[in-house]
């Protein structure tokens, strides 16, 4: 496994592994690898061809009082994780090889980031294109993973894709959860042992909202007046936004159809946590 910090190493190596017949394939993360990550890494792998990584810790994407300077950096443990897996290339740039002056250009993908995390991360998502525009120019990768744990950051980076015809594949990997059905975050790490308890309130919500919509319910309002006030009931929570939307153009939905993103947001504490339910290809209503 080569291990560059520097974008002239991986473009060289990534050269070679082309004129060597390879499909190149990049997954963009910042570090501290948990099964979230490693299901993209193992799907990338699994797909064939040169698997990339990126760890960085993307400083644009933070707001002023975010948890940046905290936001852990493990990269002897993250590199071994990768080695494991069988990652050819792992990029680990400083932050001055990626801004190494006040950048002057920035991607915006309007409409898509007004809402949900974007309503209350000002900028965040202006940081995640910029960041990914970047590692997609450097890696050049004909498929780059992303999770759906993020679900607007996948339905924001696939538009900002196909409005700049940018030539890549955008796959998307399904969210991992731990054994007690937390999304797996590397925030999580954050939560105390009660913390964590009461965070189970999250995934409970959004995954009875699930449950509900497979078995039937198709008002999208009522799904997200049940979810929000699951989590206003729940001890210790502060919920930040419930949405109910297309999970394509995060448009609020009045009538469920065949498609859906159930997404929400909250506080344990100091620490946000993200979580939701994205069901595709459902049944029209009376079929469930
Ligand atoms: P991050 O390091 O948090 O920027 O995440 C890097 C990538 O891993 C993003 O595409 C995330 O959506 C994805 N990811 C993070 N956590 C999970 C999870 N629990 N399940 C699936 N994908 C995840």
């Amino acid at each position: 496994m080569i291990v560059a910090e520097r974008i002239a190493q991986v473009r060289s190596q990534v050269r070679e592994a082309r004129a060597d017949g390879h499909t190149v394939r990049l997954v963009p993360t910042m570090g501290a690898l948990h099964e979230g990550h490693l299901s993209l890494i193992r799907t990338a792998r699994t797909d064939g061809g040169y698997v990339v990584v990126s760890l960085f810790v993307n400083p644009t994407q933070f707001g002023p009082g975010e948890d940046l300077r905290r936001y852990p950096r493990p990269i002897q443990e993250d590199l071994a994780a990768c080695e494991a897996e069988g990652v050819d290339l792992v990029f680990h740039p400083p932050v001055d090889e990626m801004y190494p002056e006040e950048p002057r250009t920035t991607v915006h993908v309007a409409g898509l980031t007004e809402g949900l995390c974007g309503a209350h991360r000002p900028g965040h998502f202006d940081g995640v294109c910029t960041v990914v525009t970047k590692l997609l120019g450097i890696v050049a990768p004909d498929a780059a993973y992303f999770g759906e744990k993020d679900a607007q950051q996948l339905a924001v980076v696939r538009r900002m894709v196909a409005d700049l015809n940018l030539p890549v594949r955008i796959l998307a990997c399904p969210l991992v959860r731990d054994p007690d059905r937390l999304a797996t975050s590397t925030r999580n790490a954050y939560l105390g042992k009660e913390e964590r308890a009461r965070a189970l309130a999250l995934s409970r919500a959004v995954l009875e909202a699930g449950g509900r919509i497979r078995a039937g319910q198709r008002d999208a309002s009522a799904v997200a007046r049940r979810v929000r006030k699951d989590l206003e009931a729940a001890p210790g929570v502060e919920p930040q936004y419930v949405a109910v939307v297309d999970p394509d153009t995060l448009q609020d939905l009045d009538t469920i159809e065949d498609q859906v993103l159930v997404a929400a947001a909250v506080l344990v504490g100091q620490t946000r946590l993200i979580d939701n339910v994205l069901l595709r290809n459902l049944a029209p209503a009376g079929e469930a």
